[in-house]
């Protein structure tokens, strides 16, 4: 098992792709090719973990949170940043982090919290834009079943809860193979025409050349006619935060004490709103002030997240509760949860959870 078969795995789950322009996640320190000895799973990365990881002989560290987002231009064991790459460069150990793309996706950061809570009906909160291709590609009728087979095999036509989703027109296609042409169908120089069909399957734009790929195997013509669009389309599979519903409405007080106990903090900050009761609830893992407009337009009767700063909390109005029940609060089964998913996957290798606690926040 090296690192890269388990990088594989976890950003199957949740596609590089998805994450958000200032993020950083991905293998940071190592290469993809090491025998992978043992990882040990954390939220972040600190000197206290890697030397951790060496202790319980693993020389993988999987975090959620990226230890640098920007360039650098030095590491020279003057802070804490460039101490902890130094370290794990001597040491042997890999640095890869799984962040805003787990934010994104449905079985992520945000499933979690929804699951500790008691959501049902759970939906992503603020789907992305952008990430949706669509293939046009024209086909003679003998091959339309087998390259629709290969795009769909490939991840093209998934539509929500629906797949193999495909639109197909019928109609006639010309051609003229040149002298040097090698053609499947007609004679060099002579104009030919053919029945095909028109197949148009949309695609997570991360899997274009997976696509691509399976449409130039099971097409038969040396030239393959298609097009490829970027779309402007939303998709629901994918996106920030998460919007659920509580099985009945509870009191207020009742709410706060059910995030009390599933986040085990005794600090919860919020902004109040009025009326007595909740049962809609947006939630968004880490700093999530950006969604407090978009909770309150989806009807949220309050948004659990984390890093409210003082203003923030007014764009309630009064309308929707805000909690900001600490970053590291809100992620801190993070590590679980990749954990549950890769032990899913390899239930032979050794994947550790970290022992330490690495919020830097302290309670007074
Ligand atoms: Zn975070």
């Amino acid at each position: 098992m090296t690192f890269r078969h388990l990088i594989q795995e976890l950003e199957q789950w949740a596609p590089p792709a998805l994450q958000e322009s200032y993020d950083n996640s991905g293998l940071m320190v190592g290469e993809a090719a090491t025998l992978c000895t043992g990882a040990l799973l954390t939220l972040d990365i600190t000197e206290a973990i890697i030397q951790e990881a060496e202790d319980r002989g693993c020389n993988l560290i999987l975090a959620h949170h990226p230890i640098w987002f920007q360039p650098r231009k030095r590491l020279n064991g003057e802070d804490l940043v460039s101490r902890c790459i130094l370290m794990a460069a001597r040491k042997n150990i890999g640095l890869y982090s799984i962040h805003t793309n787990l934010d994104n996706v449905q079985h992520g950061v945000n499933k979690v919290i929804a699951d500790r809570l008691g959501l049902k009906q759970v939906k992503i909160l603020d789907p992305k834009s952008g990430l949706i291709g669509k293939l046009v590609v024209y086909v003679p009728e003998t091959h339309r079943e087998v390259v629709l087979s290969a795009l769909f095999e490939a991840g093209a036509g998934n539509i929500g809860k629906y797949q193999d989703c495909s639109f197909q027109v019928s109609g006639t296609g010309t051609f003229r193979p040149l002298a040097e042409a090698n053609p499947y169908i007609g004679i060099s120089g002579r104009l030919e025409s053919v029945s095909e069909t028109q197949i148009e399957v949309i695609f997570p734009i991360w899997a274009k050349n997976k696509i691509l790929q399976a449409m130039y195997g099971a097409h038969p013509y040396e030239e393959v006619a298609y097009q490829v669009f970027k779309t402007e389309n939303s998709i629901s599979e994918y996106g920030a935060g998460m919007i659920g519903t509580l099985d009945t409405a509870i009191p207020k007080q009742e709410f706060l004490q059910l995030v009390r106990n599933a986040f085990q903090t005794g600090n919860i900050r919020y902004a109040d709103k009025t009326g007595d009761s909740v049962q809609k609830i947006a939630i968004c893992g880490g700093s999530g002030s950006f969604l407090i407009s978009r909770a309150m337009q989806m009807g949220a009767d309050a948004l659990v997240t984390a890093d409210v700063t003082y203003h923030k909390f007014f764009e309630g109005e009064g309308k929707m509760m805000i909690l900001d029940i600490g970053h590291y609060e809100s992620e801190q089964f993070t590590p679980w949860l990749i954990h549950e998913y890769l032990s899913e996957k390899f239930p032979n290798f050794a994947l550790h959870l970290s022992k330490i606690r690495t919020n830097p926040v302290q309670y007074f």
